[in-house]
């Protein structure tokens, strides 16, 4: 009998296995066609001064819905992206829409945009040169965009790829683009990518935001006022995010943090819900 049942587990754990890997494969050829058949698209999250309510910057943040299908979330097409290479295509796809929609944002409004690149994007080596022409033919000067970043994207690197990734960051930072840590205190390694990457920004994971109103916050608020601090002293601009309360931007601003992002300023909206905000900021009064 345990005989017969461990069999079954097997053929329950094997077609379990093998309905990931068919959704696997599904999603991997959907994705290939998802650029010409025009089911990507950008939305952007506002990041606010907490001080005056302001929209200082965007973030943009991609979106896949298959046609005649339901969205996939990045969390799970983004990985196959990188793993198929598709993600050189994607990338630079996010990064003309960005810079294209963003134009105007910085020239009414001051506004610059952010966008998320993955390790194999900054592994190509026309990747910098891209960037450059892009920001060139859109008319957005170089400190307009910054380019978000991961500990975690050199994980899968060797030394010298990840040497080759500081370089190509350094080359592009030296024209005025600007890289920013994204998700910094989630990985292992946070300082040590910290001393050995090209970056002006820290965005700090919103697992350090959520806990700050909690009840039991001393050692969340400790270390977040610590990250703070590390920031400012080696002269980085911060930005917390997953602000979602109220209370949450009010401890933040207590403990000095010029800058937010969450859901309490809004989710991630289409391109045009960003033109509206600018119009009339509807947060303004109440930060
Ligand atoms: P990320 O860059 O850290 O982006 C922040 C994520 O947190 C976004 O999820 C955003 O919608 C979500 N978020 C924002 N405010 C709040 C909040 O107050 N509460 C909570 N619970 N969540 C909040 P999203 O859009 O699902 O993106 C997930 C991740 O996918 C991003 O994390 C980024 O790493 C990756 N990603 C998204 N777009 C791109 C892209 O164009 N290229 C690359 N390489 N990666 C991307
Ligand atoms: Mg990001
Ligand atoms: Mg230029
Ligand atoms: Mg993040």
């Amino acid at each position: 009998a345990a005989k017969s049942a461990g069999k079954n587990q097997v053929t329950v754990f094997d077609s379990a296995l093998r309905a990931a890997r068919l959704e696997h494969t599904r999603l991997a050829t959907g994705l290939r066609h998802a650029l010409a058949r025009e089911e990507l698209a950008l939305v952007y999250q506002p990041v606010v001064d907490l001080a005056t309510g302001d929209i200082r910057k965007v973030e943009a943040l991609l979106r896949w819905t298959p046609a005649g299908g339901s969205p996939v979330r990045p969390d799970v097409f983004i990985p196959i992206a990188e793993e198929t290479g598709l993600i050189i295509d994607i990338g630079l796809w996010v990064l003309e829409q960005a810079c294209a929609d963003a134009r105007r944002w910085h020239e009414d409004h001051g506004i610059t945009v952010a966008v998320n690149v993955s390790g194999r994007q900054l592994r190509d080596e026309s990747f910098s040169d891209a960037v450059l022409e892009l920001l060139d033919r859109h008319e957005l000067p170089e400190h307009a965009l910054t380019l978000e970043i991961t500990e975690s994207m050199l994980l899968a690197t060797t030394a010298a790829e990840t040497r080759r990734i500081v370089e190509v960051l350094a080359g592009l930072r030296a024209h005025g683009v600007r890289i920013a840590l994204d998700d910094f205190g989630t990985g292992y390694s946070s300082l040590a990518y910290l001393r050995t990457l090209p970056v002006d920004i820290l965005k700090i994971d919103r697992s350090f935001t959520t806990p700050l109103t909690e009840a039991d916050h001393h050692r969340t608020r400790a270390f977040t006022k610590a990250i703070l601090e590390l920031s400012a002293s080696l002269g980085l601009s911060t930005v917390v995010e997953g602000v979602e309360s109220r209370d949450q931007a009010d401890v933040l601003q207590q403990m000095g943090s010029p800058l937010a992002q969450g859901y309490l300023f809004s989710p991630p909206v289409p391109p045009a819900r960003i033109d509206d905000m600018l119009r009339v900021t509807p947060w303004k009064n109440a930060a």
